[in-house]
C-alpha cells in the first residue's frame, strides 16, 4: 500500500481544477452518481469531473485496499463504509495519488480517462448513504440563547441543562432528501392566537436551519459507549444540512415531547460527503466550556472545525441574495462530545447514521442561521437584493447553503445544498 498523503497542501493534480473549486485534490469526497447510460456507481470528485470508482476498480487501480467490486457498484456508500476508517482513508489517499501530477497510471491514457472521468454536468447525484437513524442536536450556544430570549426569558435564555448536556432528539431518517429535490410547504395545526382555538392549514412560518451533519461508520455493540478520544474513528465525513422547520406548527405541538411534524417533512443534504480526514487541517479550538463538563465529555486537542457557511435566498425568477455568513467553528459542543454523549448510555450506532449539529449561529446578527433569528420572529424583515422583503420563506423561494474551508492556499468545500419550496398541496 502506498503512503501517499491526500492532505499534503503541496499536492497538485494533472487534471485542471479551478483555484476556487471546493473539490481540490486535497478534498476527494465520496458520493453516488448515475451516468446517462443508467449506470450507478460510487464516485469521487475533482473540480468539475466526477471520478467513477467502479470504473477505477475494474481497471485494477484500487487493488489491495480491501474492497470488492460490489462496494463500488453499490447504490449507496454503506457497504464501502462498513469496511471502516482505515480502508476508506487508504482509498482516499490512493485516489489522490492516481490524480497527482507525479503519477502516470491514468494521466495521458485517453481511453482510460474516458472510462473513469465524467463531467459532473453529465451525471445525476443520488442519495450518498442509506440513513438508518438520524439525530438532531442543539449545540450552538448563540442559537439556543436567541431562541430562549425570544420565546422564554432574556435573563434565563438557556435552560438549566444546556451547558451540561449536548441536547438532542431523534429525528426522522425517511424524509432526508438530496440537494435539488423540491419540497411542498407543509400543512398542519397551528395556534396563532393564544385565546382562540387552533387552526389547520398550510404553515405560514416556514424556515430553514443552517446545520452540518456528520455520518458514522459502524459503532460498538449495544451496551458499549464511544469515548471523546475514540469518536473520530467512528466518523466518516460531513455534509451541509438544511433542517426545514415549520415554526408555527412547532410552537403548538412541541410540548411536552419536542419537535415532531414541524421537522419531519424534509431535511436537505449536500450530495458529496467530505471526509473528516479532509477536514483535519482546518481544526481550531472550540469555545471555553464553563461550568466544567462531566469527565465523559472532556476532550483533548482542537475539536472544532473552521468551515465558512453561507445561506442564500433565490426568489422565483430572481437572483440569489446572501442572507447569512456563519461558521461551524462556533459550535459550543463538538462532534466528539456529541457522539460520546449519544452512546454513554450504551446506545449503538451504525454505518450511515446521520447526526446534525443544530442551527449554527454566531454572535453577529448576520451570522444567525435561521429566518426565525434573522428576522427576530418576523419583527425585522430582511430586504433581498431584488427589493423584496422576507420574514420567513415564501412559495417559489430556493434556499441555498454553501460551505468551505480554506488554509495555506488549500480549499476544501461541500458545494451546496439547494431546495425550492413549492406551494402546499
Ligand atoms: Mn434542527
Amino acid at each position: 500500500m502506498s503512503d501517499f498523503n491526500a492532505n499534503n497542501p503541496a499536492n497538485e493534480s494533472w487534471l485542471e481544477i479551478s483555484k476556487d473549486s471546493d473539490f481540490s485534490i486535497q478534498n476527494i469526497p465520496f458520493g453516488i452518481i448515475k451516468r446517462k447510460n443508467g449506470n450507478i456507481s460510487v464516485a469521487s470528485r475533482l473540480g468539475e469531473q466526477a471520478i467513477d470508482l467502479n470504473a477505477l476498480f475494474e481497471a485494477g487501480l484500487l487493488n489491495g485496499l480491501g474492497f470488492d467490486a460490489s462496494d463500488f457498484s453499490s447504490h449507496s456508500l454503506n457497504s464501502m463504509m462498513i469496511k471502516g476508517k482505515k480502508a476508506s482513508r487508504a482509498l482516499r489517499n490512493r485516489i489522490a495519488e492516481l490524480f497527482s501530477k507525479e503519477n502516470n497510471e491514468i494521466q495521458g491514457n485517453d481511453e482510460l480517462i474516458k472510462r473513469v472521468l465524467v463531467a459532473v454536468s453529465e451525471v445525476e447525484n443520488l442519495m450518498p448513504v442509506e440513513i438508518g437513524d438520524y439525530t438532531d442536536f442543539y449545540s450552538s450556544i448563540e442559537h439556543a440563547t436567541n431562541v430562549g430570549t425570544m420565546f422564554r426569558d432574556p435573563n434565563n435564555a438557556l435552560l438549566p441543562n444546556w451547558k451540561y448536556i449536548p441536547v438532542g432528539y431523534h429525528g426522522r431518517a425517511s424524509s432526508i432528501i438530496l440537494s435539488g429535490e423540491e419540497i411542498h410547504r407543509p400543512k398542519g395545526q397551528q395556534k396563532p392566537k393564544d385565546d382562540e382555538p387552533p387552526v389547520f392549514g398550510p404553515c405560514k412560518l416556514l424556515d430553514f436551519e443552517l446545520e452540518m451533519a456528520f455520518i458514522t461508520y459502524d459503532g460498538k455493540p449495544l451496551g458499549k459507549s464511544i469515548s471523546t478520544a475514540e469518536a473520530e474513528d467512528y466518523i466518516f465525513g460531513m455534509v451541509l444540512f438544511n433542517d426545514w422547520s415549520a415554526r408555527d406548527i412547532q410552537k403548538w405541538e412541541y410540548v411536552p415531547l419536542g419537535p415532531f411534524l414541524a421537522k419531519n417533512f424534509a431535511s436537505s443534504i449536500s450530495a458529496w460527503i467530505v471526509t473528516l480526514d479532509a477536514l483535519e487541517p482546518f481544526r481550531v479550538a472550540g469555545p471555553e466550556q464553563d461550568p466544567k463538563v462531566f469527565p465523559y465529555l472532556e476532550y483533548k486537542g482542537d475539536k472544532n472545525i473552521d468551515i465558512n457557511l453561507e445561506v442564500y435566498i433565490q426568489p422565483e425568477g430572481s437572483t440569489e441574495s446572501k442572507i447569512c455568513s456563519s461558521n461551524y467553528k462556533y459550535m459550543y459542543w463538538n462532534q466528539n462530545q456529541q457522539l460520546a454523549h449519544h452512546t454513554i448510555n450504551g446506545c449503538n450506532i451504525n454505518a450511515g447514521d446521520m447526526y446534525a449539529s443544530g442551527t449554527i449561529s454566531g454572535k453577529d446578527k448576520s451570522s444567525y442561521g435561521s429566518m426565525l433569528e434573522l428576522s427576530w420572529k418576523g419583527t425585522q424583515p430582511l430586504t433581498l437584493d431584488d427589493g423584496s422583503e422576507r420574514k420567513f420563506i415564501q412559495d417559489g423561494d430556493t434556499v441555498v447553503m454553501k460551505g468551505f474551508s480554506t488554509k495555506d492556499g488549500v480549499r476544501v468545500g461541500f458545494g451546496e445544498v439547494r431546495t425550492k419550496v413549492k406551494p402546499a398541496v
